[in-house]
């Protein structure tokens, strides 16, 4: 007998029908002998609707409120649920956040879990209940209503599961797993068996939007396995027991590891160049310092080696802070004396990910001549340690990924 927490997000439970269905796929699991606990996420479209409620009212909503407001959601999904379950004869209780002192720090619509007392819930489990609990939700030191930011569900999942000592952690969501690509760009992509914490946490920041990245932070914090199933799949015979999926777990030694886990890849991608800045301390910084000050974010720099007393300075920016950026170096430019500023939207970034590059020299070689072969001209690279990143022109965008996806081998025939 194991201890699992089950998350359902909104497709999952957008519907009655589709709510019976979750209750058909934890009677399974319950009829196997183990012990669940399910978080539940408010049914697809609910909180965007409560939000926009919110703002025909008040453009910026009090923060403290608007908790009150979307926290309702889950509130309809706990107890429908719980009815499907006691329909079927199968003992449950909902709770919401507060009820299972999900306790949070006081930021209001992203706030952070500090606390959760298990006691209750290990009680109804012993006394053979599903326990259904309110995602996104939690409560602070003095009782106000909290949420954990949007697809703040699976965090409380994971939250939970790490409370409660939980075998596994299973995020069950309109896809069956994490991919090696976006199978709408490669056709040939496959489903991961598995994937280390460090991967996943690589893909989702770089665009994979399958799980709220601070889910996996917490997982990998506090080393409760993660599986990410689909719930749409027909649960035949034996009502929901599958455990396909892709398990996000830390490394193990023993598992064969793959070169390359993923290409993931970002159209937000946008370039501004600084040419001909006098080449001297400091510089870097008076040029990307206004761009902090404005609150925007930069993903990669370029500085080049200079050649006389100038140097080229590039970086990175989110499309929708071209413009800013744009203006921004412009001021800087006059000020530092540099020649010119350039810039360019229709670039993405296009990246490999995969904790077997640790082990093997020649991953980004073999990455540089794929494209190379393709005749994709390379802007700019940058690499971590599990990540080798490379930022080329929009149109080569699907040639790319399905070059690099079939190069290391992940195609689905390989
Ligand atoms: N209902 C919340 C949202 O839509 C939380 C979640 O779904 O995880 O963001
Ligand atoms: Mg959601």
């Amino acid at each position: 007998m194991s201890l699992i927490v089950q998350k359902y997000g909104g497709t999952s439970v957008g519907s009655v029908e589709r709510i019976e269905s979750v209750a058909q796929r934890v009677m399974g699991w319950r009829e196997q002998g183990h012990q669940v606990v399910v978080v539940v996420s408010a049914m697809s479209g609910e909180t965007n609707r409560l939000m926009a409620l919110a703002q025909d009212i008040q453009e910026q909503p009090v923060p403290r409120e608007l908790d009150v407001l979307l926290s309702t959601g889950e509130q309809v999904t706990i107890a429908l649920l719980s009815m499907a379950l006691e329909k079927r004869g199968c003992a449950a209780r909902s709770y919401t956040g507060h009820q299972v002192h999900i306790r949070t720090d006081s930021v209001h619509n992203k706030a952070r879990i500090v606390d959760i007392d298990d006691k209750r819930i290990h009680k109804d489990l012993a006394q053979g209940r599903v326990v259904v609990v309110a995602g996104f939700q939690g409560m602070d030191e003095t009782g106000n209503i909290t949420t954990l930011g949007r697809g703040g569900s699976d965090t409380s999942a994971v939250a939970l599961a790490a409370a409660l000592k939980a075998d596994e952690c299973q995020i069950y969501t309109d896809v069956d797993g994490v991919y090696t690509t976006d199978p709408r760009v490669v056709p040939e992509a496959r489903r991961l068996d598995h994937v280390t914490y460090e991967e996943m946490l690589e893909m989702a920041s770089l665009g994979a939007k399958v799980l709220q990245i601070r889910s996996v932070e917490f997982a990998s914090k506090y080393g409760v396995p993660l599986r990410v199933l689909s719930s749409f799949e027909d649960t035949g015979e034996d009502a929901g027991c599958t455990v396909a999926g892709t398990l996000i777990s830390a490394e193990d030694a023993e598992m064969e590891q793959a070169l390359i886990s993923g290409i993931a890849f970002n159209r937000d991608e946008a370039k501004v160049t600084m040419l001909g800045v006098p080449d001297q301390p400091g510089v870097a910084h008076k040029i990307l310092g206004p761009i902090a000050d404005n609150n925007i974010e930069v993903d990669m720099i370029i500085q080049n080696i200079a050649e006389d007393a100038t140097t080229d300075f590039t970086f990175t920016v989110h499309r929708n802070d071209y413009d800013k950026s744009l203006a921004i170096m412009q001021e800087t430019a006059k000020k530092l004396g540099a020649r010119e500023v350039t810039g360019d939207t229709k670039i993405v970034k296009v990246s490999i990910v995969g904790v077997g590059m640790r082990s093997h020299a020649g991953i980004a070689s073999t990455m540089f001549e794929t494209l190379a072969t393709e005749g994709v001209n390379i802007r700019m690279i940058s690499t971590s340690e599990i990540k080798i990143s490379v930022v080329v022109d929009e149109k080569y965008l699907e040639l790319s990924v399905r070059a690099l996806h079939e190069a290391f081998g992940l195609d689905q025939s390989a």
